[in-house]
């Protein structure tokens, strides 16, 4: 019962994570995390994180943290804000950045947790349709009255946008933030953080969640205009100072300075992704071209639905949507090269190949 509810729990619909199996070991495939462990860094500054001093609280400003994070883009701690994971840096925007009535654009098909997001924080949202090959319909995001949320690469599409049509929509977009999720840039997009000096509107989101192999730590962080980390911290210091512990900013600041094998995980992922993509083709199975670490693959004549379970049945998980627009569609994300031969295997069986 709901009784003692708030109004604004009682009309939320939130956001549906993919499933995270107990007992029985599956292949998973279904929410995008890395195949690889961390750099073995992480657990040594996690090691060294002297156990008496949890008796104190963390750095709420992420200081240390934040410095590393700033160097490796060439930006200075002011230009930075770190999260308990990007989608807290995400929910903090968009309480931080947009107005209810003031309406806000962002992709039709992209990353699920924008729609839950808008509507809990009471915001009017326009879903600008796709192109017909999925790609994200540009003109379509420019002149915005309240502000512009892009997935780049998107997601569950795993297509990117180029850099120029990302300036296209800051140029167009002067008066409102900009905010460009780049979950997945790291394996084969371009990061739109270069251009931070240039467009104080623009917001950029990064987590270790995925290229990094830390989705357990819960770390991301947004780079932008000092005005804009400065509105993100005042989202925070309402709610929770302290979002980041002590194990996960000393965790975080060693993925982030472990650049070889950042570079060699990324690597890694790429090669296996092109490998699967060209197995699933010769399946018959219509594979949009991916800049991220999953693909999204329809097999023709088959319900994605169908797909799916079958797949389960044989202990492989993927993501699946009902929505119309994408129901014959499975999201696979990329597994080691043994765990992309099982699915390339099952794949065959279902197909009858
Ligand atoms: C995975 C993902 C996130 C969330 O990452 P966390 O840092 O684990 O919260 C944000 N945006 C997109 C598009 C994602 O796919």
């Amino acid at each position: 019962m709901k009784e003692y509810w708030s109004r604004r729990i009682r009309d939320a619909v939130p956001y549906v994570p993919g499933e995270q199996p107990r007992g029985r070991t599956f292949i998973k495939l279904n929410t995008n995390e890395c195949p690889y462990a961390p750099s073995p860094r992480v657990a040594q500054a996690i090691g060294a994180v002297e156990p008496g001093d949890l008796r104190l609280y963390p750095d709420s400003e992420c200081r240390a943290l934040r410095e590393t994070i700033a160097g490796a883009f060439g930006l200075t701690a002011d230009n930075i804000f770190v999260g308990n994971g990007s989608d807290e840096v995400l929910a903090f925007a968009f309480q931080a950045f947009f107005d209810p009535d003031r309406e806000l654009v962002f992709p039709q098909i992209s990353y699920s947790f924008y729609p839950v997001y808008a509507r809990y924080f009471g915001l009017k949202a326009r879903m600008v349709p796709m192109g017909e090959d999925f790609s994200v319909d540009v003109a379509g995001l420019l002149h915005s009255q309240g502000g512009v949320v892009l997935a780049n690469p998107n997601a569950p599409t795993g297509m990117g946008l180029p850099l120029e049509d990302i300036r296209a929509i800051l140029e167009a977009n002067r008066d409102v933030v900009v905010l460009v999720d780049e979950a997945y840039v790291d394996f084969g997009g371009r990061s739109a953080a270069g251009l931070i000096p240039e467009y104080p509107n623009l917001l950029v989101v990064h987590t270790l969640s995925k290229s990094r192999g830390l989705a357990g730590l819960r770390v991301g962080w947004a780079m932008g205009h000092p005005d804009l980390i400065a509105g993100l911290r005042c989202v925070r210091d309402s709610i929770n100072s302290y979002t980041l512990d002590r194990l996960a900013q000393a965790g975080a600041q060693a993925a982030i300075e472990d650049v070889d094998y950042f570079r060699e995980t990324c690597r890694r992922v790429m090669a296996t992704r092109e490998r699967t993509a060209r197995g699933l083709e010769a399946l018959g199975c219509q594979v949009l071209p991916s800049q991220a670490n999953f693909l999204f693959v329809r097999c023709p004549g088959r319900e994605g639905k169908d797909v799916l379970d079958q797949l389960r049945q044989r202990g492989i998980l993927v993501r699946w949507w009902s929505d119309p627009a994408i129901s014959q569609w499975l999201r696979i994300s990329i597994g080691t090269d043994g765990e992309m031969d099982a699915l390339l295997c099952a794949m065959g069986e279902i197909l009858g190949q």
